[in-house]
């Protein structure tokens, strides 16, 4: 394994890697529809008719529109659908957002919620409508439940969500996957504890990759690489070298010349991941078939105007809400 950091597997990591310009990986803007209380809600269209239907489901991804904040916005903007209890958003007007968009997804605002103290790990919790509105929420990053009646919610802005539902079964989850928390394979081992709590078996399971950072937004350091190489096989998959496009270096690359040596130089591609397809790809090792995977699609740092990101709003932004659960009777 000597050298695999070294200059020599630099070289190789550069010939066999994707080389893009940052518009080749950019991601339509999705469509949300309004539910009937008038907050816009990311849905999966085979979830809701066709061969997929799952009429016994609740779901929804929730962006930025549709609320009472005013914390993220301009004064004349109207209000925001903030769901995170932020350093800058009002405890109260976070809990009226939170009952518009559990009402929005299952039509009464009382219907209880649980969420988590979310921490970048790979801890899993079973949900329980006793644990809805704790003032100090279990700390993990996925929840997974088989009762009817509770919503079960993680927060992001810029993280990927994914949501997880038994169709035989009845089970639902729902993760929060950062790169932190990918490299820690919280989608792959929430499945596995699906199998093991409740018996799912990974051909009855349909899940939906939520909106997050795109790949063409999402730059990183080289120990985000070193991370995921060390963990997938498939690591080669999830990176690009993306080419700055902008046409002044292209022109006049003598201006942008260092003193530095070859290799050292700030110049030159950046490196950028692809976490939907790092989680997708974790869906499939868990024995999920392709067709069962679904995704909104959606760049929380292009699409500004209808997402909260953390990194386009330099740690300055709401958070968004994604959540799942069983219609009872
Ligand atoms: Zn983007």
């Amino acid at each position: 394994m000597r050298g695999i950091r070294g200059k020599a597997a630099g070289v190789t990591r550069r010939v066999r890697m994707n080389r893009v310009a940052p518009e080749e990986l950019s991601v339509p803007m999705p469509v949300p529809s309004i539910a009937a209380n008038g907050v816009p809600l990311l849905k999966i269209a085979v979830w809701e008719s066709g061969r997929q239907k799952n009429p016994w489901l609740w779901h929804g991804f929730s962006t930025r529109k549709g609320g009472l904040s005013r914390a993220y916005c301009a004064d004349d903007a109207p209000g925001e659908l903030n769901l995170g209890f932020t350093a800058s958003g009002d405890r109260e007007i976070v809990a009226r957002n939170r009952q518009l968009l559990v009402e929005a997804v299952t039509g009464e605002a009382s219907t209880p919620l649980v969420t988590l103290r979310q921490i970048h790990s790979s801890v899993l919790v079973l949900g329980a409508s006793a644990d809805a509105g704790r003032p100090s929420p279990c700390k993990g990053d996925g929840l997974m439940t088989d009762e009817p009646g509770v919503l079960l919610g993680v927060q992001t802005a810029d993280c990927i969500p994914v949501l997880v539902a038994d169709r035989k079964r009845k089970v639902v989850a729902a993760f929060h996957a950062g790169w932190r928390g990918t490299v820690k394979r919280i989608v792959e081992a929430g499945v596995g504890r699906m199998r093991l709590e409740f018996g799912c078996r990974p051909e009855d399971l349909v899940a939906a990759i939520g909106p997050g950072v795109g790949a063409c937004c999402y730059a990183v350091g080289d120990e985000v690489l070193s991370s995921f190489e060390s963990q997938f096989t498939y690591s080669d998959a999830l990176f690009h070298e993306v080419y700055d496009t902008d046409p002044v270096r292209t022109r006049y690359p003598m201006l942008f010349l260092t003193q530095r040596a070859p290799g050292h130089s700030n110049i030159g591609p950046s490196l950028h991941v692809d976490l939907v397809e790092a989680n997708r790809r974790q869906l499939l090792a868990a024995g999920l078939k392709p067709q069962s995977i679904q995704s909104t699609g959606g760049c929380t740092s292009c699409h500004r105007e209808l997402f909260f990101s953390h990194r386009a709003s330099q740690g300055h932004a709401g958070r968004m809400m994604s959540v799942i659960g069983i219609r009872p009777g």
